[in-house]
């Protein structure tokens, strides 16, 4: 048996009558950039996560930097992000001249620490970036509730849990406002102060659509993935969605007339042809994935040492990864072990931000981040995908029991 912590081919040959007669039909009709199949995927996004607009574009990386831009952050304006995350979500903030402000995280969910954040809060705060790290939802009742208190931008990095839902409260428990968008449009149809409320439901609300902005990546091995490269962003506020889309095309939404600075990230019609197929299955993807997950914490759960991943009460999984921690197991002989049975796994992240050396200029190296660092040495991640039988995760877990 062949175990792989992702089978893209697997899942390739169970649809490939469908995708390569989406892709076929791109090739034919040679509308590589801007092709129907684009604007149809991010209406049946928009459509799937329950948001009003979608807006699709290069790369998961690219999303967050346009949705820094569409808010005008400034250089010099501090943005909130946990230490425990895939890089490329402090590094757009550098890019920018913004500063990263890194927030520790909670050791059972390994979202950001919601407690941890208002004492990170500056006068040059402009927004917080929860991610919904490896599959589940971040604490978005504490995460808007501390942005709305302080009027601050919530970006959320949504590139680990696309159809991922928040449960928890009901916002009128909340004294949020709810329902309204900015209308606050000045007359060149740019929002001239976009509402700091963001004032939607949050309750059952898709991972990406509570914030202002959600971004995401459509990076082949995410739950989501095309063949390629590709991203998008997310909103409910019309003014905003305009602004984010003139971006992504150079600060046009007149050809050749540049009203913002731009940047030039589209999704192309080949990967948007292989989302419209793979979105139909996301469900199933997601059950699959799920499944797996039921699976490996009754094989693992009574293993001493063997920590497996906690569920946020609030928020539904969708097992981007299936992280355990171990408790006084040696991770790499455990790694080395595993390899030789021809059993992969990964560790997502070894470095927190704040120990990369990229990010020495921040001065974060001497700040206490004493989750995220914990985490670096004990996280491990098991295969993962949506191929995975129950027999791949009994030969599995038998190897790690042996251990
Ligand atoms: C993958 C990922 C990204 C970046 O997406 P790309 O499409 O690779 O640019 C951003 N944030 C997180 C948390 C990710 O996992």
């Amino acid at each position: 048996m062949q175990i792989q912590m992702v089978d893209l081919k697997g899942q390739y040959e169970k649809i490939k009558l469908e995708v390569d007669a989406a892709m076929a039909e791109v090739i034919n009709n040679t509308q590589f950039i801007k092709g129907p199949q684009v604007k149809a995927f991010e209406d049946n996004l928009a459509a799937y996560l329950g948001v009003r607009n979608v807006i699709a574009c290069a790369n998961g990386t690219d999303a967050l930097q346009i949705a820094m831009m569409a808010l005008d952050l400034k250089p010099g304006d501090e943005v909130i992000v946990p230490a425990f995350t895939y890089v490329a979500t402090s590094e757009v903030i550098a890019l920018l001249g913004l500063v990263p402000i890194l927030v520790d995280v909670d050791s059972e969910t390994f979202c950001i620490d919601t407690h941890k954040i208002e004492s990170k809060i500056s006068v040059r705060t402009k927004a917080i970036v929860p991610v919904h790290l490896f599959g589940q939802c971040a604490n978005m009742e504490e995460v808007i509730g501390i942005a709305n208190k302080h009027n601050l931008f919530v970006i959320e990095d949504t590139a680990q849990a696309i159809g991922s839902r928040w449960k928890g409260m009901m916002n009128d428990e909340l004294g949020i406002m709810k329902g309204e968008v900015s209308n606050n449009v000045s007359s060149n149809n740019l929002p001239s102060e976009t509402t700091h409320h963001s004032s939607f439901i949050i309750h059952n609300s898709a991972a990406g659509s509570m914030g202002h902005i959600g971004t995401t990546s459509f990076f082949p091995s995410k739950n989501l993935g095309c063949y390629g490269d590709g991203g998008a962003l997310m909103t409910n506020d019309d003014a905003l969605a305009k602004k984010i889309r003139m971006i992504c095309n150079h600060g046009q939404s007149v050809q050749y007339v540049h009203e913002v600075i731009g940047v030039n990230s589209r999704l192309d019609s080949l990967q948007a042809a292989v989302l419209n197929v793979k979105l139909k299955y996301l469900k199933e993807y997601e059950n699959a994935r799920r499944q797996a997950a039921a699976w490996y914490d009754e094989e693992l759960g009574s293993i001493p040492g063997i920590v497996i991943p906690k569920r946020n009460v609030n928020s539904t999984h969708v097992f981007h990864q299936y992280t355990i921690q171990l408790e006084g197991i040696d991770r790499d002989a455990l790694r080395k072990y595993l390899a030789e049975k021809g059993i992969p796994s990964m560790v997502y992240y070894p470095m927190a931000l704040h120990q990369q050396k990229a990010y020495e200029i921040y001065n974060v190296a001497k700040e206490g981040f004493p989750v995220s660092e914990m985490l670096c040495k004990r996280v491990l991640s098991l295969p993962m995908h949506t191929e995975m039988t129950q027999e791949m995760v009994q030969e599995i877990c038998a190897a790690i029991a042996a251990f």
